[in-house]
């Protein structure tokens, strides 16, 4: 078996194995690192769909980390998908309203960045040991609400590890924000900006390629990585749950062999999608990758015309996590519809910096058909939910409920029947206000977690453990920065 060796999305002379590339996070040369070929599963499907989850994990994970030793990669899986987990199946699938959902938020954050959060410090700590680093690891993370949460949840506390989370401040829904800087964890320090999320994620890539800052933290014993979703280890631990689903609707005959599914994933930073695109490469039969966004629908405009256009309106909605006109992730596509070329991409990734935006070549756009991207206003996010409810009982949060609005349209577009697959990427507690709102216009003088006890009620499922601990715990994270100001937060973090 051949390594897998990774390089940069802008430049091919860097070659690394999995486990520097999962320390460095992002590419000295400001690209993301990319497989060099994409290995297909050596276990057939069926034989697959016999594994639990983290067999699968297994499975998946050592074709495409390879310079971890098994024990190595077993032991970082072991304790990930754990008691952590609210359910065995780790990653359940619920059929409704003619979907199946899979349910990716039974983690300790409930959303679906757990699934890979989860194991990144495991992967990152194995790293380490790996490559003989001295230096403690500091993970800086831009979060639009979930992500930061998730990150600070896997790594506080974990020895050689501090962690930095950078959200904006007003663009958080009230439990995500209670749930970060209520974080415990002397490693930990969670940071508001007086910006949006792309202002955070803009400011964390320019922390990562400074030179100089980079070369004072080393003398100090520092190095930062990340735990963004442009992280390798982010995106491999991603691509086990579109196996397992698929798997999982083969062993219980709920589709036949060969038979391809769809999937529908709440896409913002273009991660969890870019996942189920390496799912199909390794092997699981896939119809189409259908894109959802909100009213940011740039991804959308992407695939209508060719051309990605940053150069709009940054709208606030009741999906924040997907509140973003720079989807980090697409960068992967491009360069492999390029045909991996570094070139190329970097091209238009400078365009995309100079200009805010770029057109792909049309050879390129002709590498597209494996997606059909759609998006929902917030009125029609609203109705997805208040209808599955209705018709069902099944409650959706409102990232979901974007998904499950744009299969509508698609079905309605297109008339296709096979079975579809919608990732449901956070738990209804997480976002309690839209979806009771959404239900029957949830009372404004009732706190959220009043809500939650009505939801709760209503949809006939307990309260999560992790809304519960933030009740009442004591907020410890306080600070808030201009966006100038981040460098300065992270100095004054780490004492340097
Ligand atoms: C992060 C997130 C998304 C978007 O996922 P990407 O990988 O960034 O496209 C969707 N829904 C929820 C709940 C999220 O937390």
């Amino acid at each position: 078996m051949s390594d897998v060796m990774y390089s940069s999305t802008r430049g091919a002379d860097l070659k690394v194995k999995a486990s520097e590339a999962i320390l460095r996070g992002l590419a000295p040369d400001g690209g993301l690192f990319v497989p060099d070929h994409i290995p297909h599963l050596d276990k057939s499907l069926e034989e697959i769909s016999a594994l639990g989850y983290k067999e699968t994990a297994y499975e998946v994970m050592k074709l495409l980390l390879t310079d971890y030793t098994e024990d190595e990669l077993k032991n970082c899986i072991e304790h990930a998908y754990d008691s952590k987990f609210d359910t065995e199946e780790i990653a359940p699938m619920t059929q409704a309203g003619g979907a199946y959902y899979l349910e990716l938020y039974h983690g300790a954050t409930i959303a679906f960045k757990d699934m890979a959060l989860s194991i990144l410090p495991y992967l990152m700590t194995t790293a380490a040991k790996k490559n003989n680093i001295k230096n403690d690891i500091v993970i800086l993370t831009a979060t639009s609400g979930d992500t930061g949460k998730a990150a600070l949840a896997g790594f506080a506390d974990v020895e050689g590890t501090k962690i930095i989370v950078f959200y904006p401040k007003h663009g958080v829904s009230p439990i995500q924000e209670k749930q970060m800087v209520t974080q415990k964890g002397d490693n930990t320090h969670v940071v508001g900006i007086e910006g949006n999320f792309d202002d955070a994620q803009t400011g964390v890539k320019k922390l990562f390629t400074d030179n100089n800052l980079a070369k004072e933290m080393n003398e100090k014993g520092f190095q930062f990585s990340s735990a963004n979703s442009i992280n390798i280890g982010r995106l491999v631990p991603q691509i086990v749950y579109y196996v397992y689903s698929y798997t999982r609707l083969l062993g219980e005959g709920r589709i036949a062999k060969g038979d391809k599914v769809n999937f529908v994933v709440p896409t913002g930073n273009f991660g969890n999608i870019l996942a189920a695109y390496y799912a199909k490469a390794m092997g699981i039969p896939v119809g189409k990758l259908i894109c959802a966004s909100n009213s940011n629908k740039v991804l959308f405009d992407f695939f209508q015309t060719g051309t990605y256009d940053r150069n709009r309106d940054f709208v606030l909605t009741s999906s924040p996590s997907m509140d973003i006109l720079i989807s980090s992730n697409l960068e992967r596509l491009i360069y492999h519809i390029a045909g991996d070329n570094a070139a190329k991409d970097a091209e238009y990734m400078k365009e995309l910096t100079q200009n805010g935006k770029y057109a792909i070549s049309d050879d390129m756009k002709a590498k597209l058909t494996d997606f059909y991207g759609n998006y929902a206003s917030e009125e029609e996010t609203a109705e997805a939910i208040r209808n599955l409810y209705k018709e069902t009982g099944y409650v959706i949060d409102t990232h979901t409920a974007v998904a499950s609005s744009v299969y509508s349209k698609y079905v309605k577009d297109t008339g296709d029947k096979t079975v579809t697959v919608i990732a449901s990427t956070a738990s209804p507690f997480k976002f309690t206000r839209s979806v009771m709102n959404a239900i029957d216009n949830a009372d404004e003088s009732v706190d959220d977690f009043a809500l939650a006890d009505k939801l709760s009620e209503m949809a006939g499922i307990t309260i999560p453990a992790a809304v519960e601990t933030i009740r009442n715990a004591e907020i410890r994270h306080k600070t808030v920065v201009e966006t100038a100001d981040m460098e300065k937060a992270v100095r004054n973090f780490l004492n340097i």
